[in-house]
């Protein structure tokens, strides 16, 4: 997991930083670095990970 500041805020504490899983990680949710309290599933902050990652993702089909 990778802890980052995103743009958001957890709906429970508020706060604005986030665990991100990384691709090697089994569960692809996104959760408050806080509380832990569920935020959404890493599709949905594909933009945020690229921008944090750096990186080129596996591509599909290979
Ligand atoms: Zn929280």
């Amino acid at each position: 997991m990778l802890k980052v500041t995103l743009d958001l805020s957890c709906n429970v504490c508020g706060s604005d930083q986030f665990m991100l899983p990384t691709l090697a990680d089994d569960v692809q949710d996104v959760r408050c670095a806080d509380c832990a309290a569920f935020k959404c599933k890493s599709d949905d902050l594909e933009r945020a990970m690229s921008a944090v990652h750096q990186k080129v993702p596996a591509r599909p089909g290979l």
